[in-house]
């Protein structure tokens, strides 16, 4: 079905209106309704998103919709449900009306969350779309709970206002469906910030209880969407743009938007008062934040063909998830340093842990990054206890794939050219027109760019689970790469440790049993058990509770230090619970693998040393 086009010879389309009202906060319950003027005389069919973009798993927004009623003028209309999402109303001359009641208790960037403290909606999960007429124009009339109590509430949405004070309750606009459910929204009494970066006005609404220092949040910030503004180059894609954030005391999460992002994070992960250097949390909110303001350009606007236009009803595949996703997250940290709110250290560090997680995955010689991408609808958002041992993660392997890309494009063109080019040529030729990515435009684009082949690196990268070529393309630029084992649970690899030398033999003899392990309360409950390790060997599994270790009671925290003890080759009785079976095995243990990575600056020819600084700086 091809939704309406307008055109010069066809009367002016009258807009789909849609009310939004948090009916019952305390029941969790919104009431949105859409009316259209002209139903299909048919019988006017409508439906909720399966799925929202961004976010690659079939949700079905309908399993929370509660009540749904249909009228016209004061009649009461028949509505019918088609299958899971879809309903028809009988054929109706004149306005027809459909509501519904919708339970929004997910507070989760991706669904709707209501209670008696605020509001949060993503389009998806309440405004129904009137099949046929998908590019009319829109108006919502978002209206405030009724009671005293929310009085004080405001509305934080990057959609535009028609008639309605500034963050204030009324009528808002949009050019279409598409666009509709593309902005998020905040009701409630958020705390308000706003900067101003590249000519584009930004704001930040935080709502939850935090003790954020705004002015210093808005500085860094400000800092970073000047650095990705000035990459793609001006004008930036919007003319206002807004962080919309929800503070909570365990969370994170993002999701983007083409004017703004809905993000979830630890209260504890926001800049404090006095604080001088980023802590570890702030870094990561400041790369979270740079992740889904670089997709306001890489997805939004430069979409795979495959999501021109998004189907909302069904998976909509396709192999670029590396670059979409992957070349993101490559930037987002990158971005951070660039613009000066880490150092080329701190950086390093970030990296060496991102390289660390590729060497534990020991699903990188099984998938493909390009099947990783394919199958994300079934995979990357079903992670189970096998995933580690059969997956690779699109985001994680595509930003280390970003990085090789980079940087062998800056060796090879003599700093002539680099990804930072690619980018802004993918801009030019299908972000500003919004013709969709073909799935060979980003490779056949960039080997035009570098003006070389690329074919081999790319087939080696995307289409096989060879290693990618990390230490030679580090070495360009003057960036040693080495691994060691793991020191603890809880090293993930990027620091440096200093050991005294009595210390380092027995570091490199360090015995692991190849699992991941949580606390129970009656030992250590192994949540993964990767191949290759100890422990698959033993035949223990993902959900046994290991108890002790040759007679000694463990636990996830001590697990490790009782192991310290061993020598590779050495046997271990483990005792070991499954459902409520115990289970008594010999593990023969194995010598931990080299997993863990540490970057460091080397002695380097001058030609690397300004190849890192033009990498690190922003310049080709
Ligand atoms: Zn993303």
């Amino acid at each position: 079905m091809s939704p309406e086009e307008p055109s010069d010879h066809m009367p002016k389309l009258s807009p789909t209106r849609y009310t939004i009202v948090p009916k019952q906060p305390e029941a969790h319950l919104f009431e949105a309704s859409c009316s259209v003027d002209d139903p299909d005389p048919r019988g006017q069919r409508f439906a909720l998103p399966a799925w929202i973009p961004g976010s690659y798993l079939i949700r079905d927004f309908a399993r929370n919709v509660v009540t749904i009623r249909a009228q016209s003028g004061r009649r009461s209309i028949p509505i019918a449900k088609l299958d899971k999402h879809t309903w028809a109303a009988a054929p109706v001359e004149g306005t027809l009306t459909v509501t519904l009641q919708v339970y929004a208790w997910d507070l989760s960037v991706r669904g709707a969350h209501l209670d008696t403290s605020h509001a949060f909606f993503n389009g998806p999960c309440v405004f129904l779309r009137p099949l046929g007429k998908e590019a009319r124009p829109c108006e919502v009339e978002i209206l405030p709970p009724r009671g005293a109590r929310y009085r004080s509430w405001r509305v934080a949405t990057a959609m535009r206002r028609k008639l309605a004070p500034s963050f204030g309750f009324g009528l808002y606009r949009a050019a279409s469906y598409d666009e509709l459910i593309d902005h998020p929204v905040e009701m409630g009494g958020f705390a308000l910030a706003m900067f101003e970066a590249g000519g584009v006005r930004h704001d930040v609404a935080i709502s939850g209880r935090h003790d954020a220092d705004l002015d210093r949040l808005c500085s860094d910030l400000s800092r970073l969407c000047e650095s990705h503004i000035r990459l793609y180059g001006k004008p930036g894609p919007v003319d206002r743009y807004v962080f919309l954030v929800t503070a909570v005391g365990k969370g994170y999460g993002g999701l983007e938007h083409r004017a703004s992002t809905a993000l979830l994070c630890s209260r504890d992960d926001l800049p404090r008062l006095g604080m001088r250097a980023p802590s570890a949390s702030y870094r990561t909110f400041l790369g979270l934040c740079s992740h889904e303001y670089f997709h306001a350009w890489n997805v939004k606007r430069i979409r795979p063909a495959a999501f021109t236009p998004y189907d909302l009803e069904h998976e909509n595949y396709t192999r670029l998830l590396w670059a979409f996703e992957g070349i993101t997250s490559y930037y987002d940290d990158l971005q951070l340093v660039r613009s000066g709110l880490i150092s080329e250290s701190d950086y390093l560090e970030i990296l060496g842990r991102s390289i660390t997680s590729l060497l534990r995955t020991a699903g990188r010689m099984k998938q493909t990054v390009e099947e990783a991408s394919f199958d994300a609808w079934i995979k990357y958002y079903r992670p189970d206890e096998n995933s580690p041992n059969a997956q690779v993660s699109y985001y994680l392997k595509g930003s280390l794939i970003g990085l090789c890309l980079d940087l062998i494009m800056r060796k090879r063109t003599r700093g002539r050219k680099s990804l930072d080019d690619v980018m802004r040529a993918l801009w030019e030729r299908y972000g500003r027109t919004g013709l969709g990515v073909p799935e060979d435009g980003i490779e056949k684009l960039a080997a035009q760019v570098a003006g070389t082949s690329l074919w081999a690196f790319f087939n080696n990268a995307l289409r096989t689970t060879h290693e990618l070529p990390l230490k030679q393309v580090l070495a360009t630029v003057g960036v040693g790469m080495q691994l060691r084992t793991a020191q603890s649970p809880a090293d993930q690899g990027g620091k440096a440790v200093t050991v005294a030398a009595a210390d380092i033999s027995a570091i490199s003899r360090r015995v692991g049993l190849g699992v991941r392990a949580t606390e129970d309360p009656a030992g250590a409950r192994l949540t993964h058990v990767l191949d290759a390790g100890a422990a698959q060997a033993a035949g223990l599994s993902a959900g046994d509770v290991v108890v002790a270790v040759d007679g000694l009671k463990v636990n996830a925290e001590n697990l490790d230090q009782r192991l310290a003890r061993y020598q590779p080759g050495s046997i271990a009785t483990l005792h070991a619970f499954r459902r409520d079976e115990l289970l008594v095995v010999e593990v023969k243990l194995r010598a931990s693998p080299l997993d863990t990575c540490t970057l460091a600056l080397v002695a380097s020819s001058r030609a690397a040393a300004r190849r890192r600084r033009a990498w690190l700086h922003g310049k080709s």
